[in-house]
């Protein structure tokens, strides 16, 4: 087969203009040669084919690759666009005092909070103090901190900061989540059955508007590792347990 071949193809230069005919030059150029040299040939041309098919695959696997982080970018969008609450259009519980305290650039500072990620739970670390006691501390001007919510002994909760505005409370993250700070009565910093039956139903209202779960319900602990809220830190059952109430409530 390979000698039939040869002898009719053999160095004709009118074919090698054509592109059949060069084709057939081509071959016929190896064919002419040392039995190595075919080798060489087919070996080239298989490394060609080799190369053309790892280039297609290398394209196709980057049409993937494109399409995949296209999908997640319109993912994200869709959801940041779906998931954005108006806080102008919030109907806020009847139990909620808002107080809001004095723009001062530290305690609140008025930066914008764009969007809620978590919720996070403080506890005060003055046993027995009030609500209303707390919430006139972050207005003093002793104050470099402050939470959007304080809960006190008898179950009240006081809005300190507006929900559109970034509170001063947990570090870094600060930008992206709503505070909670919690009254209780002795130094273990367990909160009282009012205080925490008002904390559940404040954090599972606060899920429900911005799409939360119990699972983005977050201590400072989590964000910088501090002992707070001490009772829910040292106690890590009574945290779950605290997590599954708010679950229950949502
Ligand atoms: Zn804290």
């Amino acid at each position: 087969m390979v000698r039939r071949e040869t002898n009719g193809k053999v160095n004709t230069p009118q074919r090698g203009r054509s592109g059949t005919a060069s084709k057939q030059v081509s071959a016929g150029r190896s064919r002419t040669s040392s039995r190595p040299g075919k080798k060489r040939g087919r070996k080239k041309a298989g490394s060609r084919k080799t190369a053309a098919y790892k280039k297609s695959k290398r394209r196709k696997r980057l049409m993937i690759l494109m399409g995949v982080i296209l999908a997640l970018m319109s993912g994200l969008i869709l959801r940041s666009c779906l998931l954005t609450v108006d806080i102008s259009e919030l109907s806020y519980p009847s139990y909620i005092q808002q107080d809001f305290i004095t723009q001062d650039g530290h305690s609140r500072t008025g930066r914008e909070m764009k969007r809620v990620n978590d919720i996070v739970i403080h506890y005060v670390a003055n046993p027995g103090s009030t609500a209303k006691g707390n919430r006139d501390y972050f207005d003093s001007s002793q104050s470099r901190v402050s939470a959007h919510f304080v809960v006190g002994l008898k179950g009240e909760v006081i809005q300190c900061i507006p929900l559109d505005e970034q509170s001063s409370a947990s570090n870094d993250r600060n930008p992206d989540t709503i505070s909670i700070e919690v009254c209780h009565p002795d130094s273990t910093g367990k909160f009282n059955d009012k205080t925490y039956s008002a904390v559940i139903k404040l954090t599972a209202w606060l899920c429900e508007e911005f799409h939360l779960d119990e699972e983005d319900v977050i201590r400072h602990y989590d964000v910088t590792g501090k002992n707070c809220p001490k009772y829910y830190v040292e106690h890590p059952k009574a945290w779950e347990q605290f997590k599954q109430d708010v679950k229950r409530q949502l």
